[in-house]
């Protein structure tokens, strides 16, 4: 299926950034508080100059306000300390579109568009969720289309939290039987990921959100490396860093 190029957002790495790391899809949630306290850990211990979280970092987000107490509370608490030492980019996953960027901000966290360009050591590499590129989720990619634009955000954000919440659940255990009953996500569509990278001038996609870790040949140079998701919860257990030097791209396991 033909797709237009989106725009590409660029981001120059610092002079003096080494190291970067990418987490996606750790699906944070309450009821998870395994995953939740390996992600504190590493946010407070990484040796990183810069850390980059390329969505679904939360299980679902109902809107800013859902974070003056409670869980989602905890996890701004994160971001803030690790944003106080070092730059933290966040971008939109499908579960968490609705964090504003004006929270983030005051949290002193940057949000990225999707897609974007970071320059890093001379190369650039190209950043995504990835749902944009999983072209046979037709449903979804309307949906999407749908839940991104200001009059649905405008109607949703102005129903009471506890309903707001309400739908979020309802969403939820639709997902959830459509897993149960064995309909699985379509993968990324390699031709649209060359495309991409071939409008952006990038050799390699970083992107999650498939849950499929693995590093595959586009051909003609190209490539797309995906992240793990996290689930401390999971035999075995998930929580994979992907980490970025001048010397190249790192898995790092964390469990
Ligand atoms: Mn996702």
């Amino acid at each position: 299926m033909a797709q237009a190029v989106p725009r590409f957002a660029q981001l120059n790495a610092l002079p003096d950034w080494r190291t970067v790391d990418f987490i996606s899809d750790l699906h944070l949630q309450e009821s998870e508080p395994g995953t939740f306290g390996a992600w504190r850990t590493w946010m407070s211990a990484t040796t990183a100059d810069a850390i980059f979280i390329l969505g679904d970092l939360f299980e679902v987000w109902v809107g800013d306000d859902a974070a003056s107490d409670g869980f989602e509370a905890r996890c701004a608490a994160v971001l803030r300390e690790a944003a106080a030492r070092k730059p933290v980019f966040f971008m939109h996953g499908n579960r968490d579109f609705l964090v504003g960027r004006d929270f983030l901000a005051g949290l002193g966290v940057t949000l990225l568009d999707d897609p974007t360009v970071l320059v890093f050591a001379g190369s650039r590499w190209l950043l995504s969720h990835g749902d944009m590129l999983c072209l046979a989720d037709v449903d979804y990619l309307k949906f999407r289309g749908e839940v991104r634009g200001a009059q649905w955000q405008d109607a949703f954000l102005s129903k009471p939290l506890a309903e707001r919440r309400a739908v979020a659940r309802a969403l939820r255990e639709q997902s959830e039987a459509r897993k149960q009953s064995g309909v699985s996500c379509a993968d990324i569509d390699s031709p649209a990921a060359r495309d991409w990278l071939q409008a952006c001038g990038a050799c390699t996609l970083i992107h999650g959100h498939t849950h499929r870790p693995a590093d595959h040949a586009l051909g003609e140079g190209l490539g797309r490396v995906v992240l793990s998701d996290w689930d401390l919860a999971a035999a075995p257990p998930r929580a994979q860093v992907l980490r970025l030097t001048a010397g190249g791209l790192e898995r790092m396991a964390l469990a």
